[in-house]
């Protein structure tokens, strides 16, 4: 039995082929099945009408205070991506100089409206950034 179906959707695989019409099964977190199934599962989902596609990369965030406060990075998951590069454009909280922290702050400030005692914990190093990132992912 699966863990969930995702029925009657238009498959979009990323492949650059048009979307075709198929379930989609799922067991163990994995896509096990694709097409006309017919088997049962736990769970179903009805996507008529639907796109049904893997998750998107977005590979311009910044995201490296947010994910302090919130490990999923919401509304990005809800909008599908699955995947977030934080720091693609020279503006990261990490790695960082002790001679940049202060107006690096502030551009953060201006620009995220970022919490100060987030910003504060992130600035502590890299090895202490992934590891609060890691904690505050694991919480959400
Ligand atoms: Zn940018």
């Amino acid at each position: 039995m699966l863990d969930l179906i995702i029925r009657n959707g238009t498959v979009v695989d990323g492949s650059g082929s048009p979307g075709f019409a198929a379930d989609v099964g799922i067991a163990d977190g994995k896509i096990v099945e694709l097409g006309a199934i017919e088997q049962p599962a736990q769970n179903s989902i009805d996507a008529r009408g639907l796109i049904v596609s893997p998750g998107f990369i977005d590979p311009h965030t910044h995201f490296d205070a947010q994910l302090l406060w919130d490990g999923r990075a919401k509304p990005s998951m809800e909008h599908g991506v699955t995947t977030v590069v934080p720091g693609n454009c020279s503006l990261s909280l990490a790695p960082l100089k002790e001679a940049h922290r202060n107006r690096l702050v502030g551009m953060f400030n201006r620009l995220k409206k970022c919490r100060s005692k987030h910003l504060k914990r992130a600035l502590n190093g890299i090895g202490k950034h992934l590891k609060n990132l890691s904690n505050a992912s694991s919480l959400s």
